[in-house]
């Protein structure tokens, strides 16, 4: 088969009206361009990039503000491809200069000779696939057009300044500056009356540096943004000991990371320390002036969960405040409307302290919009303020801005980009489109980009892209496509992701918010860098799942799905517990199954704090069963219920599912009474089940004397525990009491045959195999007794029962036998809620704080458990576990 890029390398470039041709075209001449540049001529396809700038350089080309800097440690943020390089240049700070970074870009650019290939002042200003050459089209405002078998677009994510929102900017009689597009000549603000509009990273670096040269600084806020101190200086002594101990080893690890920057995993969770303790920790970040580190380092639930991050938004409210003199400005700085990190965080140099100086004004714009930009200055509905200067600090059309700025992008069947993105931007990997073939993104929507440190994401995307190219000439291909079908999948996995992190609570570039009428949504990935690189490697290991390749006279290869089914969590999970290679549990015996069981809860994130936590013993059918209360802090008596640990009926006891009863506890704001019923083989069917009911009953009886209201009490139970609380109703029901108002039912065995299509999908590689459920069986029950309601609730009569929530995950054996009772008992007449929780596995519910994306389900959970009880729902707002998602997140999330 002819490699049609091998043939076209030979063809030469034309000017004046005629057509460039080349194996790839690269739009961008900044890190992405010039790295995708110097790795596709190795590769030795032939290459051209076009950048509408002067130079090469793109963000730092063109970002030329006072005080614009890296914020990402400068020994962090550069190439990493070669150790020859980053011996050859030297840092002079820690946060480099914007002169500096160009500088560097520039020193790239000479040292692999990049400039031969790029042809700067050429904007690129559409693209068409022609389908009958197999090849894109490009079209330019300077120069001959280029026709390429590969399009690349290393446009940035952050390079389409976004235009005011404000009528008059025209009339403005006085000097207009965007610090997205500074001028390249000095600027003196020395004197003159400046307003810098916009409080983002570029206005947070900018203002100090304004306020120090203009007469007056007029800083218009719309938004409050966190800013921490850089502390910039000399790189730190003790990560440059790090780097220069091992470079290898600290760029591997960086490139596994979450952010691309190699701190590790923090675990420890915030209400695991004492107040001086995070204060402690805090004031530690706060010193080292690292956006990252305070980010990922302070306590492990501060990205994901609305309390753990409020603990450590008041700490910076409370620096503010220490800083700014006036109280109310220092309010008026003090972000109030997001979480820390759901809006990119600055570093700043004398951000808040620029505050207290006499020539500085803060206008807050929520209580004092702009009414117009008149020729004189800024007209607010209070005043009119007169201004020499205008600086718009305004942001960017952030990720895909640059992207559809190149209008039309036509695509297969004359289909358009922009019009594929009108509801939002969907690519498979962040790195293609379907319907676009031969087209890739750099650093697009999708990608993990702005949620990382850009240069390792830039050579990872680059490096796979280039790597498929190779690839494909090998195999004689000529194009690649994404399938709808794979596509699809990974809006939902970028849906899933977006569930681990707060940034779906807040209204920022990273979500399109930031400009009128662009579609909601979290654009980055939010999965982060180490992830999003092992499913990259996994599309290709897969035989480039998702892709349709093909060449003219060539069968074609499609490797049709989705390569990540499960939630990001859940997935990272059971690669950790297949990399440890567990024996299967099953093997163990009994006892060392047990064991087992005791040595993993060691090791589990401790539950949250509850209001008491009592342990005690009640009286069951045959002598004392242990129980553990959980009461929630709040006034009593509250409603009870009773709740069955998971564990096979052989294994776990009334403290083994301890994070879940408290999380129940705590959402639910009922007592949780955890039964410690006997297990096979010691007592084998019916004891578990008997004993099941005989704590209900005595519960109930003992109602007011545990702090529970009068009246019935609710059951829960999770797997073999879902199943005696499903028993228990029936039980209940036909024994004459006690009255049961409710069951919880969170992945229940409800049936004794192995044959619906669950237990062969989910057979082995999700934690509850098949294998294990046979001996569960096998311990606890006889195959004569298997047929027995009190061993198979679903076989028993379902009429009368209590109303339940019945809870099923996807990859669990025992998925289709909790549908199926679910289904039976709302034949039978029962008020039944079913949530089939997509992507997740038997024990996703239960391992609280470790599966992050279980939180809306059991939200759910709770909300049913109060409904039962009669109590009202809560309606906390801001609060990750009370569902605060926009309708559509909250329904790809389930
Ligand atoms: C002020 C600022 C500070 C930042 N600090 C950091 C940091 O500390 N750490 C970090 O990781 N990231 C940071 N970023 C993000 C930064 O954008 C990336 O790190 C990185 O520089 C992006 O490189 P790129 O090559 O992908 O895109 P860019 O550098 O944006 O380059 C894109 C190029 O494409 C060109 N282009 C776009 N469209 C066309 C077209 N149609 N035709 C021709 N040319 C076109 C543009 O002119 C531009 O030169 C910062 C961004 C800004 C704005």
């Amino acid at each position: 088969m002819p490699d049609a890029a091998v043939e076209t390398r030979s063809s030469e470039a034309t000017s004046g009206g005629a057509t460039q041709q080349v194996d790839v075209a690269v739009v961008g001449a900044g890190f992405a361009g010039l790295y995708a540049l110097h790795r596709l001529r190795k590769a030795g396809l032939s290459v051209v990039v076009l950048d509408e700038a002067e130079d090469v350089g793109g963000t730092w080309y063109w970002n030329r503000y006072p005080g614009a800097r890296c914020d990402i440690q400068t020994v962090d943020y550069g190439y990493a491809f070669d150790p020859a390089l980053e011996s050859a240049w030297q840092w002079s700070e820690k946060y480099a200069t914007q002169p500096e970074i160009l500088r560097y870009l520039g020193f790239v650019a000479d040292r692999y000779d990049l400039r031969r290939d790029i042809r700067f002042r050429t904007r690129v200003k559409a693209a068409a696939w022609d389908e009958a050459a197999q090849r894109w089209q490009l079209a330019t405002d300077n120069g001959p057009r280029v026709s390429c078998r590969y399009y690349v677009m290393a446009t940035g994510c952050l390079s389409a300044p976004k235009p005011p929102e404000i009528d008059g900017v025209r009339d403005f009689k006085g000097e207009v500056y965007f610090t997205g597009r500074w001028p390249h000549h000095e600027v003196n603000l020395t004197g003159k009356r400046v307003a810098v509009i916009g409080t983002g990273s570029s206005g947070i670096q900018a203002i100090p540096i304004i306020a120090e040269q203009a007469a007056h600084l007029t800083v218009f806020q719309r938004t409050a943004n966190f800013a921490l101190p850089a502390h910039n200086g000399p790189a730190p002594a003790d990560r440059i000991a790090l780097l220069e101990g091992d470079r290898a080893g600290y760029r591997e690890q960086a490139r596994w990371s979450l952010a691309g920057v190699p701190w590790p995993q923090q675990t420890t969770v915030s209400w695991q320390l004492s107040d001086a303790e995070r204060r402690e920790r805090f004031e530690k970040a706060w010193a080292a002036g690292d956006l990252i580190y305070t980010l990922s380092q302070l306590w492990a639930d501060l990205g994901n969960d609305v309390d753990g991050n409020t603990l450590v938004a008041d700490l910076i409210r409370e620096k503010i405040r220490s800083i700014v003199t006036d109280p109310k400005t220092a309010a008026t700085l003090a972000p109030f409307d997001h979480p820390f990190g759901a809006k990119r965080p600055c570093l700043d140099t004398n951000y808040y302290a620029t505050y207290n100086r006499s020539n500085v004004t803060l206008v807050n714009l929520r209580e004092e919009p702009i009414k117009a930009i008149t020729a004189s200055g800024i007209a607010t509905d209070r005043r009119t303020i007169d201004l020499d200067v205008i600086v718009f600090a305004t942001g960017f059309d952030a990720m895909t801005g640059a992207v559809t700025a190149v209008h039309p992008i036509t695509g297969r069947g004359g289909k358009e980009i922009s019009a594929v993105w009108a509801n939002g931007p969907q690519t498979y990997l962040g790195l293609t489109v379907a319907g676009f073939p031969n087209l890739f993104l750099i650093t697009g929507p999708g990608s993990p980009s702005v949620l990382s440190n850009m240069a390792v994401s830039i050579e990872q995307h680059v490096d796979w892209v280039v790597d498929r190219l190779v690839a494909l000439r090998e195999a004689g291909f000529t194009t690649i496509e994404a399938t709808e079908t794979a596509q699809a999948g990974w809006s939902r996995h970028l849906a899933d992701c977006s569930m681990l992190t707060l940034h779906r609570l807040a209204n920022t570039w990273y979500t399109g918010a930031n400009v009128p009428g662009k579609p909601w949504g979290v654009m980055p990935y939010a999965g982060g860098v180490g992830p999003y690189r092992a499913i990259c490697s996994e599309v290709v290991s897969r035989g480039m799942l998702g892709f349709r390749l093909s060449a003219p006279d060539a069968p074609e290869q499609c490797n049709d799905g989705e390569i990540v089914r499960l939630q990001p969590d859940v997935r990272l999970v059971l690669n950790m517990l297949a990399d440890m290679k567990l024996p299967a549990i099953e093997s163990l015996g009994a006892e060392g199954a047990r064991a087992f069981l005791t040595m993993v809860n060691a090791g589990r994130p401790a539950g949250r704090p509850v209001g008491e936590i009592v342990d005690g013993t009640l009286t069951g059918t045959n002598g004392p069963l242990p129980y553990r209360l959980y009461r929630p802090a709040t006034q009593g008596p509250h409603p009870i219920v009773v709740y069955f640990h998971g564990g096979g009926w052989v294994l776990g006891d009334e403290q083994s599912d301890d994070p879940f009863c408290r999380d129940m506890c705590r959402r639910s704001g009922m007592i949780i009474v955890s039964v410690g019923y006997r297990h096979a083989p010691e007592h084998r069917f019916p004891t578990a089940a008997e004993d099941g009911y005989a704590a209900t009953r005595w519960i109930a009886e003992h109602a007011a004397e545990l702090g529970g209201t009068p009246g019935p009490v609710l059951v829960a139970g999770w797997s073999a525990g879902g199943n005696i609380a499903a028993v228990t109703c029936q039980l209940a029901r036909d024994r004459g009491g006690p009255r049961v108002g409710g069951q919880l039912l969170v992945c229940p065995v409800t049936d004794s045959t192995f044959d619906r299509p669950s237990y062969s999908e989910n057979a082995e590689g999700y934690f509850l195999t098949r294998a294990l459920m046979y001996w569960f069986w096998d311990i606890y029950c006889s195959p004569a007794d298997r047929t027995d309601p009190r061993a198979a609730p679903l076989r028993g009569k379902l009429e009368g029962l209590p109303p339940a929530f019945v809870l099923t995950c996807e990859f669990d054996p025992l998925r289709d036998e909790g549908v199926a009772y679910a289904e039976a008992l709302r034949a039978a007449g029962v008020p039944v809620e079913q949530l089939e929780a997509r992507g997740h596995f038997h024990a996703s519910f239960t391992m609280v704080d470790v599966v992050v994306t279980g939180v809306s389900g059991r939200a759910r959970m709770a909300e049913a458990l109060r409904r039962f009880a009669g109590l009202p729902q809560d309606t906390g707002q801001l609060r990750p576990d009370r569902n605060p998602l926009p309708p559509e997140a909250s329904a790809a999330a389930e």
